[in-house]
């Protein structure tokens, strides 16, 4: 089966954009779908496929949601994206402009996935979850093969972290590879920091609200496998502000023209907070839809105090 999503570009990062003299970038932005969701979700969408799926479905208005339209559509099937109520009407014209059939149920991500499980049984559809399933993660894992193809070699890894699922694949593509003690640095933004929590509680914890601007990596809870494989992997959990990971964006921007989401912005931030003991980084390039001029711009704004 020859894959949805594309063999992207490996880049050293531009002179001058990190003070770390050997960053590789890995760029998902250029997905088709504009993240790396498109690896685990079409490897996902294309096993349903193959097992007899007439549909599928997923609850998301986030990168996951336009990687299951673009799977979905790519293979012909028919697919249905749930939405909250609370999801911007932006999304939901941009998710069918796509040809994707779109839903809005409940209040938070957790009643539209309740919703979109029971939908998904009535239609004989496959459910694709945003972040917790072993094709996923299979999928994110190829990432890290083309690195490794590419013959690139690097120390530590450096990836931003929202439920984990990419953090998964990355650490089985580095296991497949005989690179198993190679260090990840799983990145959270405060207020999103759920691995984190889990970590320091020492067993599965759920964050009570996400606060950060960085919505991508706004799970309450990190997929348990997540859990499980950074405490058998070495893996450094760190966090940086909305306000580093917002400056990483327009950084990036500038020297290499590509916009990426704050939740991308977050890894971006910490290759010299906290790489900087590490000889050559590896950076992914994870990318993302919800990004704009105009957004980063006003996340970029200083709060204006009113007198
Ligand atoms: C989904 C996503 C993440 C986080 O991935 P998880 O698998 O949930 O950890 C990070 N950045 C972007 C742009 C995403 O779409």
């Amino acid at each position: 089966m020859k894959a949805l999503h594309i063999n992207t570009p490996l880049l050293r990062a531009a002179p001058g954009l990190f003070e770390h003299p050997e960053v590789w970038l890995k760029m998902d932005a250029l997905q088709p779908s504009g993240s790396f969701k498109l690896r685990g979700v079409g490897r996902l969408v294309q096993q349903s496929a193959a097992e007899g799926a007439k549909a599928i479905v997923c609850a998301s208005g986030g990168n996951a949601g336009f990687a299951a339209a673009h799977a979905a559509i790519a293979l012909g099937l028919p697919v249905a994206i749930v939405l909250p109520l609370t999801s911007s009407a932006a999304v939901a014209e941009r998710l069918a402009a796509r040809g994707a059939e779109v839903l809005r149920h409940g209040a938070v991500w957790d009643e539209a996935h309740e919703f979109a499980l029971r939908l998904a049984a009535e239609r004989g559809a496959a459910y694709v979850h945003p972040f917790d399933h072993p094709l996923l993660w299979a999928g994110h894992s190829t990432l890290i093969d083309e690195v490794v193809e590419a013959g690139v070699g690097f120390d530590a890894v450096v990836t931003a972290v929202g439920g984990g699922g990419l953090f998964c694949g990355i650490v089985e593509g580095l296991r497949r590879h005989g690179l198993g003690h190679v260090p990840v640095i799983a990145v959270e933004t405060e207020g999103a920091s759920s691995l984190k929590a889990s970590l320091d509680a020492r067993q599965l914890a759920s964050l009570s609200a996400i606060t950060s601007i960085a919505t991508s990596l706004g799970a309450r809870r990190v997929a348990a496998e997540a859990f499980e494989r950074a405490r058998s992997h070495p893996t450094h959990a760190v966090q940086v502000s909305d306000a580093e990971a917002t400056a990483a964006c327009i950084r990036f921007a500038d020297a290499h023209r590509v916009l990426v989401e704050p939740a991308c912005g977050a890894a971006l931030a910490a290759v010299d907070r906290h790489a900087g003991g590490f000889g050559r980084v590896l950076v992914e390039v994870c990318g993302g839809m919800a990004v704009s001029l105009e957004l980063l711009r006003s996340w970029a704004a200083p709060t204006t105090i009113k007198p």
